[in-house]
């Protein structure tokens, strides 16, 4: 079993990575997001526990977590492996997935880390602007309007929302950052850590996060 670990901030683009691997690999994408979804409707076992945390307002413990990934990588379209995509977001999840996979005889293969400077990750994450009259999005440099404050389409003035100013933002993802510095090191330490520059266009990320991880042979990904 192949399992490979996406990390990266937000804002690096590793959501859009995970979706294109995933297809090129022939391996299923798995966020924990959608898992907690699909076991609170389902009303599973973990999923019920789950729910209860979430409901308290409490995280939800590791064990947990982890316990809903194994599940799903018992599916039949995990047979050959997965994408993990959002997980493990600390050092302590990250620890609970390795003991979790050894028992069951398997383990990460490589850490795709799709790094970002925290500069450019915060040029990304604030830049956004919307319209008063319609909500039309722009964004300072990846999507600016042809005239600075005003909205292209119906000349209404651009407004940011709290959420998008810079000060929230960078106070956001220096927390964000710091969860993941010690994931990434964790992964660093076990050797199997592949950090590429998310700076580049997004084929040239995908081609670099190809390139470091062993080929699978096409009967495996085709059977
Ligand atoms: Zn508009």
């Amino acid at each position: 079993m192949r399992v490979l670990v996406l990390l990266g901030a937000p804002g690096a683009g590793k959501g859009t990575q995970a979706h294109i691997l995933a297809r090129h690999l022939g391996l299923p994408r798995v966020a924990t997001g959608d898992l907690f979804r699909a076991a609170v409707r389902e009303g599973t076992p973990l999923g019920t526990a789950a729910q209860a945390y979430m409901e308290r307002g409490e995280l939800v413990p590791d064990e947990i977590t982890v316990g809903m990934l194994l599940e799903r990588l018992a599916a039949d379209d995990a047979a050959r492996g997965a994408i993990l995509d959002g997980f493990p977001r600390t050092r302590s999840q990250a620890a609970a997935l390795d003991r979790a996979l050894a028992e069951r005889g398997a383990a990460v293969e490589a850490a795709l880390y799709v790094d970002v400077p925290a500069d450019e990750l915060l040029a990304r994450l604030s830049g956004r602007w919307l319209c008063e009259a319609a909500g039309h999005t722009y964004h300072e440099t990846a999507y600016p309007p042809r005239v600075p404050g005003i909205c292209d389409v119906d000349g209404s003035r651009l407004v940011q929302r709290d959420d998008d100013r810079p000060e929230v933002v960078r106070a956001r993802l220096e927390k964000q950052l710091g969860a993941l510095a010690e994931v990434v090191e964790h992964y660093r330490a076990a050797g199997i850590l592949q950090a590429v520059d998310g700076r580049r266009p997004i084929a040239a990320v995908t081609n670099d996060l190809l390139d470091s991880i062993e080929p699978v042979p096409y009967w495996r990904t085709h059977p």
